[in-house]
């Protein structure tokens, strides 16, 4: 239940590493990426150093957790205007190009999609090892004078007026109670209160903010050294397999070495757990890897074996909540995710951080007795979030079940995409400004998502693989994918009306 708390006391600074001052102007519960960047954007929005952040995490290291790695040249922009970006490639952060498509691995030209080839946008992404990418920030933004970042923390509450509020509409969030080492817990007051805390936000909870996620599935991720791809620098995607695999630089370590990651995309209900995974992962899809990458990836399974069971990440999504409340932002994971099959979710999150320390900027010379972030510049940041968010998230939708559904209507779509991607350079440059992150205009969207359509029809009369797919399985390919177009429908309003809608319709 939310705690009562008094009048708030002004801002003082603490002593020492387990002190707290009485009050910050941003309280952020959360130091993972989404987390950090704000931290370091706010601290560089606070151009006169009157700002106090606090920033608390559970872990006291990186949380464990196998995680994000690949990052949108949107993403890296803000990275890079942060100045995160040197530091990460001096920690082996690889600078990498966009995707490379393959449907079947030795049989099929691969469709590549090159950063490259979008217009105005930063030639090339960033991908990094997670917990070196998160240690990093981690290490930077606390460097800034007004940020403190206390470890292990976690939040247990938040502190609401009137006290009994039942959810955050009818309270004001001015915040958190949290539990640290030695059992000690304590009260902390700020003007804002943000959840960067991941998709399964606790913050959220306390709120009392609805949480609508749904498991998708689970992601076993495997490192293999100078992987053997003509496209290195790419996120080379593998289908064919009983789900798509992806694989990508994730360290270039200083002897030159090139070490990759390998994600393996699994169901919900796992066909196989702990030491079983790896004999699975090899029978049923490494066949789907060309030659030279199965034999190497054949190997890593095999040490691995030896070590323990590979690593793995459930998957979720999670339409994205309101991402403000008085007193209280989301940001990162905690508004919303996705399957990570985009490779978008930090781009988000770094977005998120981007736009709320725009706010920020604006309102910096406001007096320091002021709130920083008032009611107006949180409803500012919320018209902005609701116009990427939605589009990301219908996009990331509709490539998971095309990418990995296996009913006719899946497969459908998935040759059509693949009979578009063929069909122009225009197309594969549209398509992959959506995917980045880059385009968010709703025509584009809607535009892209029914030429798609189109091309169901078209790609699935064309015999040109004859053998494989036998007229009666091509139309009832078109009849399944056009049904699972028109389940889309609603996604592709919600996407419109999020750009469409008038700002002051935003609570
Ligand atoms: C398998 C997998 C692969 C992915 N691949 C990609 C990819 O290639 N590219 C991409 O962009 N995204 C990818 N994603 C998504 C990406 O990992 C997330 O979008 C990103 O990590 C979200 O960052 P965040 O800071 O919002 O949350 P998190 O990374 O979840 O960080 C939340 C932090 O909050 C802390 N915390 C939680 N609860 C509390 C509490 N009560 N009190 C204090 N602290 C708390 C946690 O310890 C953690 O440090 C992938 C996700 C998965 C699962």
């Amino acid at each position: 239940m939310p705690r009562s708390a008094t009048d708030p006391a002004p801002a003082s600074a603490p002593s020492s590493e387990t002190d707290f001052a009485a009050r910050y102007d941003v309280i952020i519960v959360g130091a993972g990426v989404a987390g950090c960047a704000l931290a370091q954007a706010l601290a560089q929005a606070d151009v006169e150093g009157r700002r106090s952040i606090l920033v608390l995490d559970l872990h006291r290291e990186v949380s464990p957790r196998f995680s994000g790695e690949f990052i949108h040249p949107r993403g890296a922009t803000v990275l890079d205007a942060l100045g995160f970006m040197p530091a990460l490639l001096e920690a082996g952060a690889v600078e990498v190009d966009g995707f490379v498509v393959r449907e079947h691995a030795d049989t099929d030209e691969p469709v590549r999609l090159d950063y490259a080839s979008v217009p105005n946008e930063r030639a090339r992404g960033v991908s990094v090892h997670h917990k070196r990418l998160v240690r990093c920030m981690r290490q930077l933004a606390a460097e800034n004078p007004q940020v403190s970042l206390r470890t292990p923390w976690r939040v247990t509450d938040v502190l609401t007026q009137p006290a009994k509020a039942r959810n955050a509409r009818d309270a004001r969030i001015w915040g958190v109670v949290a539990k640290g080492p030695g059992g000690r817990v304590v009260e902390l007051r700020a003007d804002l209160v943000v959840a960067a805390d991941g998709k399964a936000s606790s913050v959220r909870k306390f709120a009392g903010i609805p949480d609508a996620r749904r498991n998708l599935g689970f992601t076993a991720g495997l490192e293999v050294a100078d992987a053997a791809q003509s496209n290195p620098l790419h996120a080379n995607v593998y289908l064919g397999g009983p789900g798509p695999m992806l694989c990508y630089p994730i360290i270039r370590e200083a002897d030159g070495t090139l070490v990759s990651r390998l994600t393996f995309d699994l169901p919900k209900d796992l066909p196989a757990k702990g030491r079983e995974l790896a004999p699975y992962l090899l029978e049923t899809f490494v066949p789907h890897l060309p030659e030279r990458l199965a034999g190497q990836v054949a190997a890593a399974l095999e040490a691995q074996a030896a070590l323990g069971p590979v690593e793995m990440a459930p998957t979720f999504d999670l339409p994205a909540p309101p991402a403000t409340a008085p007193g209280l932002a989301l940001v990162g994971d905690a508004a919303g995710c996705s399957h990570p099959i985009t490779a978008s979710g930090m781009t988000m999150g770094l977005l998120d951080a981007h736009y709320l320390a725009l706010e920020a900027s604006r309102r910096a010379s406001v007096a320091a007795d002021e709130a920083w972030l008032d009611d107006r510049a949180l409803r500012n940041f919320r018209v902005e979030h609701e116009r990427y968010v939605p589009t990301r998230q219908a996009l990331a939708d509709a490539i998971f079940e095309a990418f990995r559904g296996e009913d006719n209507g899946a497969r459908g779509i998935r040759r059509a995409l693949f009979h578009y991607w063929r069909s122009g350079e225009r197309q594969r440059v549209r398509s992959l400004a959506l995917l980045s992150c880059a385009e968010r205009r709703p025509h584009v969207f809607l535009s892209e998502y029914l030429k798609t359509a189109r091309h169901v029809v078209g790609s699935n009369m064309t015999p040109r693989h004859a053998e494989h797919f036998p007229v009666r399985d091509r139309l009832r390919q078109v009849h399944g994918a056009v049904g699972l177009a028109g389940t889309k429908v609603g996604l592709v309003a919600s996407v419109a009306w999020s750009q469409l809608r008038p700002t002051w319709l935003t609570a």
